[in-house]
């Protein structure tokens, strides 16, 4: 018998359960339990996921060995590229309001807003660790995702011989929780039918619901085609003075492979090829920028985890100001980082970010349905960043290209 694919799985536990918490309002304690565990299987897998994946993402920076000048440019482009994504999420967001006007009152939520009381300079300040530790017991992911990137910096600082064990345990580790990741949402259509049960039985308004998840969509798409279409064939074609459209054609197929499996990682190695053969980037620039970019530059990711805490926040009638977007800028920028770069990846990292801000986990349910089709949007978004970014430094380092 054919398998049926895990988005298909998950959309029809998202049918039954909305047929079951219709009709058997009172049995849903019977099932909603297979959420809660889905939801602490989740939380048990974030801190050393996150850990593990910017280690030997950022430790296996190849034969450079060092984050001499490529580095900085690569980092300084993967970070402007993220934030005016973020941006231009946050405006089409504010715009739209996708979240404003839907009743989630009946969901449990936690009331601790932490970002509400909390400044930006407190916040930057507590990046930092002091206990790497207590960090990663008390899920700062924040700080992890700091201590995290140093330590990868690191890694290519010392000595060959303590590199390659260091790089190579921390792959090692990578592969460990990579394997367990992707057991755990191969559970979701379970989970997703535990937690939707729960909504749907506790939701009066149901369809209003759908509604906005609809104009939830809209606005996350339109967000990533702006920034894919517009934003990065401008910073293409003036910071690094090539012809963007050009470069789309050349790697068009690795855009469709990044779009059709929703994984960067699967979309690399095609990328590293098309790049190089096609647009005719060195390999030099091609070697050391796109596998760092693959689990380092989520462009698409990025505004997908701004919008959905916004969207969030703004279901619960959070109101959020100039302050509040800017934590969600600094937390999705840094959250994109620590994404892995395969399939659903960002569902990990938001359910630990609306823990840690106080904002309905539950409400991952809801969007959960709709994530497949969205993955492959900001999939695609993330490689192609990566491809522009590799043609810019290498225009940068004086490269002769054919874009
Ligand atoms: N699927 C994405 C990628 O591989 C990550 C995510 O946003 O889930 O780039």
């Amino acid at each position: 018998m054919k398998k049926v694919a895990l988005h298909w799985q998950i959309l029809i536990a998202f049918i039954i359960a909305i047929v079951f918490g219709i009709f058997f309002k009172d049995q849903v304690n019977y099932v909603s339990w297979m959420g809660d565990i889905f939801l602490r299987m989740l939380k048990m897998i974030v801190i050393p996921l996150i850990l593990s994946s910017i280690v030997s993402g950022i430790s296996n920076i190849g034969s450079e060995g060092n984050f001499g000048r490529l580095g900085i440019k690569t980092l300084g482009y993967y970070l402007m590229t993220t934030i005016l994504a973020i941006s231009v999420g946050l405006l089409l967001v504010d715009l739209i309001k996708p979240g404003v006007g839907m009743d989630i009152s009946s969901i449990t939520v936690n009331e601790s807003l932490d970002f509400k009381r909390q400044s930006i300079s407190d916040m930057l300040i507590q990046i930092v660790p002091q206990n790497i530790f207590k960090s990663m017991a008390s899920n700062e992911f924040l700080s992890v995702i700091f201590f995290a990137i140093i330590v990868g910096v690191f890694i290519s600082k010392v000595d060959n011989k303590n590199k390659t064990i260091l790089s190579d345990f921390f792959n090692a580790f990578f592969e460990l929780f990579m394997k367990m990741t992707m057991l755990i949402i191969k559970l979701a259509p379970f989970g997703i039918f535990g937690l939707i049960v729960k909504v749907v039985a506790e939701q009066n308004d149901f369809g209003n619901m759908i509604v906005k998840l609809g104009s939830f969509m809209i606005t996350v798409i339109a967000a990533i085609l702006i920034h894919a279409l517009i934003s990065l064939p401008l910073i293409t074609r003036f910071i690094g003075k090539a012809k963007p459209y050009k470069h789309f054609n050349n790697v068009k197929t690795t855009l469709i492979t990044a779009f059709s499996t929703a994984s960067s990682a699967a979309a690399l190695p095609l990328n590293m090829k098309e790049t190089n053969e096609k647009s005719g980037v060195s390999h030099k620039i091609t070697n050391f920028t796109l596998p760092i970019g693959a689990t380092v530059n989520m462009d698409g990711t990025a505004i997908y985890i701004a919008a959905v805490v916004m969207f969030i926040a703004q279901a619960k009638g959070v109101e959020m100001g100039f302050k509040e977007q800017l934590t969600v800028l600094i937390i999705a920028v840094l959250s994109s980082i620590g994404t892995a770069a395969v399939p659903m990846a960002s569902l990990v990292i938001i359910t630990i970010i609306l823990e840690v801000l106080g904002l309905p986990i539950e409400m991952m349910a809801l969007i959960l349905p709709v994530d497949r089709i969205l993955d492959m949007f900001r999939t695609a978004t993330n490689v192609w960043s990566d491809s522009c970014g590799a043609v810019v430094i290498a225009k940068s380092e004086g490269e002769i290209l054919n874009v």
